[in-house]
């Protein structure tokens, strides 16, 4: 499971933060995921936080929704 947020909905309200494993606040303030691929035991959490984030800024990235020669 792969995570962003979107950074134009993101209202730093930091009900996400939370789940420290998994968001943590950038220098401005808003909501950034932490790490690459979200670790199988941090799964519910972070679902959890998608599903509660109060703007639905977060986003679940799919393994295809980028294609390779755009990928960075
Ligand atoms: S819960 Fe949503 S709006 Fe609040 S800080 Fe996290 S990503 Fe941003």
């Amino acid at each position: 499971m792969k995570l962003k947020v979107n950074q134009d909905a993101c209202i730093g309200c930091g009900a996400c933060f939370q789940f420290e494993d998994v968001f943590g606040p950038n220098e401005d303030g808003q909501s950034e995921v932490k790490v690459d691929v979200i670790p199988e035991d941090k799964v519910a959490e972070a679902t959890e936080a998608l599903e509660s984030c109060p703007t639905g800024a977060i986003e679940e990235v799919k393994a295809d929704a980028v294609p390779e020669d755009k990928a960075a």
